[in-house]
């Protein structure tokens, strides 16, 4: 759109952002921000970028962009046991930007601000050298004793995750065409899956509670499992017929499009999940899952961690350890 007048970086901020900005803000007019903490708490505060082509492509949703650069840093919130309270956005845009991206892109975010009863509280526009980047800092309030890190597990502690795992992996399978034999419905619920990821926010205050340990799964079930067994220092055992998966998960994986091998190792390495994995001790499960079992959310006990350093085994049929290429997924 080199023919059209293309708007400021100021009306772009003013027309698209100022309209999501909430208390202490000042419009997005100022240099920064003024944040209130309640007395006694501290902020938990996680960063996530996203980048064409590399997380999205051109084509893409907009929309769905901007909500999953939003979601997968609430997935990080919630992994430690925070609420959200507040977001900034760093927001790089190529030199063939369009407006009516934007305009989509901005309609996703305020979607999800409503949802989610957050507001924006600043950030940075600025100009790539190729498509878009967009980088989502997001915080939350926590009492400072309940943060849950990823090194705190105990040997004996129950370990736990939530929802199902596969469906954003396999979604990008969908999208991608390799999934032909779903039905229409199926597989757009897949892809919509990859795009717009359902982190269980609303699950924090029960982390905060009860883990002694917790991290979210963006990379890969296993691949994340061993990143908080290394870090915890314990070992794994779990039977593959444990891992929770949804109805249209075991549909591909009896399905002909893709040998049940290579679809179980896309759903349990592949990533996108953006569900929590967390370990609780044994003396709290039975309270925990008393009051899990009231939540929206599924939870599934995946056994309990002994002692070592960071070996996750996945059982197949008859006990026999499953091998897998790669366990998640690598940037570099
Ligand atoms: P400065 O150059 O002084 O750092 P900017 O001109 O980059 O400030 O930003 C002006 C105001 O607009 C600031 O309040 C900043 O937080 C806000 N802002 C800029 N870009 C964005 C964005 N993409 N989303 C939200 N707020 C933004
Ligand atoms: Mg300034």
């Amino acid at each position: 759109m080199s023919d059209k007048k293309r708007l400021g970086e100021f009306e772009l901020i003013e027309r698209f952002f100022a309209p999501l900005s909430g208390e202490g803000a000042f419009g997005l007019k100022d240099d920064a921000a003024l944040l209130k903490v309640t007395p006694g708490k501290a902020l938990v505060v996680t960063q996530d970028a996203i980048a064409e082509p590399i997380h999205f492509l051109p084509g893409n949703p907009p929309d769905t962009i901007a909500k999953k650069a939003l979601r997968v840093n609430l997935s990080d919130l919630a992994a430690k046991g925070a609420v959200p309270t507040g977001f900034s956005l760093a927001l790089g845009l190529g030199e063939e930007w369009r407006e009516d991206w934007l305009e989509a892109f901005a309609r996703g975010l305020a979607e999800d601000c409503r949802q989610y009863g957050l507001k924006l509280n600043g950030g940075d526009t600025f100009r790539t050298g190729g498509g878009p980047v967009v980088s989502i800092t997001a915080w939350g309030e926590i009492d400072p004793d309940h943060y849950r890190s990823r090194l705190t597990a105990q040997t004996g502690d129950r370990l736990f995750v939530t929802g199902t795992i596969g469906e954003g992996a396999l979604g990008l399978l969908a999208h991608a065409g390799k999934l032909p034999s779903l039905s229409p419905e199926t597989g757009a619920a897949m892809e919509r899956r990859y795009f717009v990821p359902e982190p269980p926010v609303a699950f924090a205050p029960l982390i905060a509670e009860f883990a002694s340990s917790s991290m979210d799964i963006s990379d890969g079930f296993i691949g994340d499992l061993e990143k908080l067994a290394a870090a915890s220092g314990f070992d794994a055992e779990i039977a593959a017929g444990d891992i929770p998966l949804s109805p249209e998960v075991r549909e591909i994986l009896s399905g002909a499009d893709i040998p049940a091998e290579k679809a179980l190792e896309t759903a349990l390495t592949g990533g996108d999940d953006y569900q929590l994995l967390f370990t609780v001790p044994e003396s709290h499960v039975a309270s925990f899952l008393e009051k899990a079992q009231k939540t929206e959310f599924a939870v599934t006990s995946l056994g309990t961690v002994r002692q070592g350093d960071g070996k996750v085994v996945i059982l197949g049929d008859n006990r026999v350890p499953l091998g897998f290429a790669s366990t998640s997924w690598h940037h570099f």
